[in-house]
């Protein structure tokens, strides 16, 4: 089951009661008993178990569009990177986490692509400004958040590390269409 999205409107003064603040520590301490007790009816009575908090990792929730895991970089079906080293996602990125050595192709409508492409995942908070700020599709962001290791060089990811087969983000990239009104069009490449 996806998880849901829920929107939260707010006002922006304070109502009477929101100011006393006691009544709404009652009704925050309300929606959590409700919930524990909901919770535990499924855990005991082993129904209604998506309730119940997810037994990770053997059992997982399919996240919702919007969620954002780790950058990954697009690859074309001939194995290249959309990405034509620009630099937009480099210099949009506010850790400083995204390396990029550009390198040019000849003949080839697309005149440049990344030589080296890196990100440190071990700086990167996941926010999603790369993929915004790319005007090719060639970065964005993937369902993958298990990244452990033991020790933080293992982090920087190079750019083989990062290609992603751009079938297995379909997803993703139909989320970014359908929310940002892009048009898109694939790049020729040079084989
Ligand atoms: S997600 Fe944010 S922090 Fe990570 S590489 Fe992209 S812009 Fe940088
Ligand atoms: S991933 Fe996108 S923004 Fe970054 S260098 Fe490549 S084409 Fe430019």
């Amino acid at each position: 089951m996806p998880g849901k999205v829920i929107k939260v409107e707010r006002s922006e003064r304070l109502g009477l009661l929101e100011r006393l603040y006691v009544p709404m520590i009652v009704q925050g301490l309300r929606v959590t008993s409700r919930h524990f007790f909901r919770n535990l009816r499924g855990f005991v009575t082993g129904r209604n178990r998506t309730d119940f908090v997810v037994q990770y990792p053997e059992e997982r929730v399919d996240y919702p569009d919007a969620f954002r895991g780790m950058p990954v970089l697009v690859q074309l079906d001939n194995g290249e990177p959309k990405c034509v080293a620009c630099g937009l996602c480099e210099f949009a990125c506010p850790t400083d986490c995204v390396s990029i050595v550009p390198g040019e192709l000849e003949g080839s409508r697309i005149e440049r692509y990344p030589e080296a492409f890196d990100i440190d995942l071990s700086r990167c908070m996941f926010c999603g400004l790369c993929e915004e700020a790319c005007p090719e599709e060639a970065i964005v962001m993937s369902r993958e958040v298990e990244l452990a290791t033991y020790d933080r060089p293992s982090l920087n990811f190079e750019k083989e590390q990062l290609l992603v087969p751009e079938n297995l983000l379909k997803r993703r990239l139909d989320f970014l269409r359908g929310e940002y009104d892009r048009e898109h069009e694939r790049p020729e490449r040079k084989e």
